[in-house]
């Protein structure tokens, strides 16, 4: 789904790469946008800014767009906590702010009904249709005002670890090059963690 240009460019960007527009998204969006207040947050290069990220939902992609902190640099850190909770992290400086999603969807209740029904096969139309506005409405909502859904404030946080230029090894079974911290002694042998299951 292409969004309509009264969306702003950077969400469309965000949307491009992500492939579809939904409200996960916009929460990934608006999370930077309302951390924004607190500290420039500009796309980082190399490891400068450093996003940690305690969920891996589509709003996820939002912050690797809008700051190029991604997986393969190093600069997101996944914690597998199921919060809609974005820390960002500038290493010159040494501050954090955390954007923390306080409010859901003011149709939640709605969205919830008409989504049981769109998945049990009894929705209208017109019910798909409600939904859909539902979700966009919400979207919408989300991407012009961070600040109404988002708590943030400055935290003091310990520096992430920089990533590390890791030591690779071939494993002693398949002969795959393998991180080493990553391989598991097996009578002397070092093996990956994929022949030791
Ligand atoms: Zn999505
Ligand atoms: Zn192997």
């Amino acid at each position: 789904m292409c969004p309509s240009s009264d969306y702003p460019d950077d969400f469309r960007k965000c949307v491009e790469f992500h492939g579809h527009m939904c409200p996960g998204l916009a929460i990934g969006y608006s999370a930077v946008k309302a951390a924004e207040s607190l500290m420039k947050t500009t796309a980082s290069e190399d490891e400068e800014l450093v996003c940690l990220v305690e969920n891996n939902s589509c709003a996820v992609d939002a912050v690797q767009v809008l700051l190029g902190c991604t997986f393969g640099k190093g600069n997101l850190i996944f914690r597998d906590w199921g919060k809609q909770v974005f820390t960002f992290y500038e290493r010159r400086s040494g501050r954090a702010v955390r954007a923390s999603l306080r409010n859901s969807s003011p149709n939640r209740e709605a969205q919830h009904e008409l989504r049981k029904k769109i998945d049990s096969g009894t929705a209208t139309e017109e019910d798909k249709k409600r939904f859909t506005k539902l979700r966009e409405d919400y979207t919408k909502s989300l991407v012009s005002e961070p600040e109404s859904y988002f708590e943030v404030k400055e935290i003091k946080i310990d520096a992430p670890p920089l990533a590390q230029i890791a030591d690779t090894a071939p494993c002693a079974i398949c002969g795959e090059q393998t991180m080493v911290s990553r391989m598991v002694d097996r009578a002397g042998s070092m093996i990956c963690k994929d022949c030791a299951k």
